[in-house]
Parts: C-alpha cells; structure tokens; sequence
C-alpha cells in the first residue's frame, strides 16, 4: 500500500490533519486537508481581520485541496467548530 501523502501549513508549518467534508458542503471531494492549529498565524490574524473589516466574529483556517491543488480559507465561527470533521 502506498504511504499517505503528508502535507503541511504554508503558515505554520505543521501538519494538515485529514478532514472529511460536511455533507453539506459544496466541495465535490470527500475530504481535504485543514489546518487545526490553534497558533497557526493565518487563523490568528483572521479573527482581527474579520472583526476589523466586516464586524464579524468569524475566522478561517487554512485549507487544502488534494485533488485539484487549490488551497483557500475555510470559515470557521469558533474555536472548536469543524473539528468533529477530523479523520485522523
Ligand atoms: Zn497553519
């Protein structure tokens, strides 16, 4: 069997953990790869960013997509949220 493909956060550096998309979502995988970490610059800075420019208490985490190799912001309202969607 081939080894799963490790990747990590352009931001942070720390590994994407496997994430299985909501049902709900409109992404036609079933999963990416999301940064969780809590430190991770570009979650940091999204809260300020969110809160200054549109008064919402929302962030964003880095996100991953395997099977095109397009990245972008996955929205986020609080800490914990999504994270019931880790699959590894
Ligand atoms: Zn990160």
């Amino acid at each position: 069997m081939e080894e799963e493909k490790k990747y990590t956060c352009p931001h942070c550096n720390q590994p994407l953990k496997k994430w299985l998309c909501p049902p709900e979502s409109s992404w036609e995988v079933d999963f990416q790869y999301v940064c969780f970490n809590d430190e991770c610059s570009y979650y940091v800075r999204g809260w300020d960013w969110m809160r200054n420019k549109f008064n919402q208490n929302i962030s964003y985490r880095y996100r991953f997509n395997p099977s095109n190799g397009e990245s972008g912001p996955l929205p986020i309202w609080s800490k914990d949220a999504l994270k019931n969607f880790i699959i590894e």
